[in-house]
């Protein structure tokens, strides 16, 4: 069982009496704790990018470097300063997800035009990833006539394009080139639809699953980096899910790979037109 934290204070009246007050302020405490630990991952997360700049800077200007070694040296600078707009940008992208009001119901955005950019983003990153090797990933997104019948979904367009694009990013990201990656989009019969994404990576292990969507909580830290993660990518999706009234699903298996699936409630989706007639008939 956690400790329980309580504080007692004793407020004295004038005539002698006294008022005992005590409040449970477990909460409290561990919000605070968790305020802390968010503060002090942010400044390492900046810090570390931060040094390392500082570092090629001093070089820069006290050795004598031939223009082959400046502009490596610069394009080492600005990969780091790219490091840290990124966190700042993800970290944004949070705080505005947390202060928004939720979602409403009167815009709706078509399923294909969500997987489509998705599958854009994805396929290029797919090349940028595996510039250096022979393969690249197998990516299967459901085909055109699919994605056309896949319906609309009621939400905030950048948060539902955020949600989705980080899955398939990171699916791409944490599968070695010449894996595979699998998208789907299915509309169930009581209404809901769930959008998947499946890949043959390197899978996570089952005690880490929990701590998946907190932010900066990386299983394997350089593969991380090395792909341009900045640790909150995870916590966005939680987030802009939940606020649409949906469900993350993570199922993984080690070394075999991973599903990470979002279920929408019925109230946001609309199946498409067509397909709601061949249903009916
Ligand atoms: P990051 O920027 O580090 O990718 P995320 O919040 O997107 O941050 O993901 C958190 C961690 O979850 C990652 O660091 C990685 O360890 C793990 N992870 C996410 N997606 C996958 C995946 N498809 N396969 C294996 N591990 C994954």
């Amino acid at each position: 069982a956690r400790p329980v934290r309580i504080s007692v204070q004793l407020h004295p009246y004038g005539d002698g009496r006294k008022l005992l007050l005590s409040q449970d302020i477990t909460a409290l405490e561990q919000a605070e704790a968790m305020r802390r630990d968010f503060v002090a991952n942010v400044s390492h997360e900046i810090r570390t990018p931060l040094t390392v700049l500082m570092g090629f800077v001093e070089t820069l200007q006290t050795l004598p470097l031939t223009e082959d070694e400046r502009l490596r040296y610069l394009g080492m600078m600005s990969q780091q300063a790219a490091r840290m707009q990124s966190v700042v940008q993800d970290l944004l992208t949070l705080s505005r997800l947390e202060g928004s009001p939720l979602p409403g119901m009167n815009e709706w955005i078509p399923v294909e035009a969500l997987l489509r950019r998705s599958e854009e983003e994805a396929r290029g990153l797919s090349a940028t990833l595996s510039m250096n090797q022979k393969k690249e990933h197998e990516i299967v997104f459901p085909a055109p006539a699919a994605m056309k019948a896949g319906g609309m979904l009621a939400g905030v367009n950048a948060e539902l394009q955020s949600a989705l694009s980080n899955l398939v990013n990171n699916a791409v990201r944490y599968t070695p080139a010449g894996g595979s990656i699998r998208v789907n989009w299915e509309t169930l019969d009581n209404g809901t639809a769930r959008f998947s994404v499946s890949d043959t990576g390197p899978g996570i292990a089952p005690e880490h699953l929990p701590r998946l969507t907190e932010r900066f909580y990386r299983v394997d830290r350089s593969r991380s980096r090395e792909t341009g993660g900045t640790g909150l990518g995870l916590a966005i999706v939680k987030h802009a899910v939940q606020r649409h009234g949906a469900t993350l699903h993570i199922t993984s298996v080690v070394g075999k790979g991973s599903t990470f699936a979002v279920v929408f409630p019925a109230s946001r989706v609309k199946p498409c037109a067509s397909k709601a007639a061949a249903a009916a008939t």
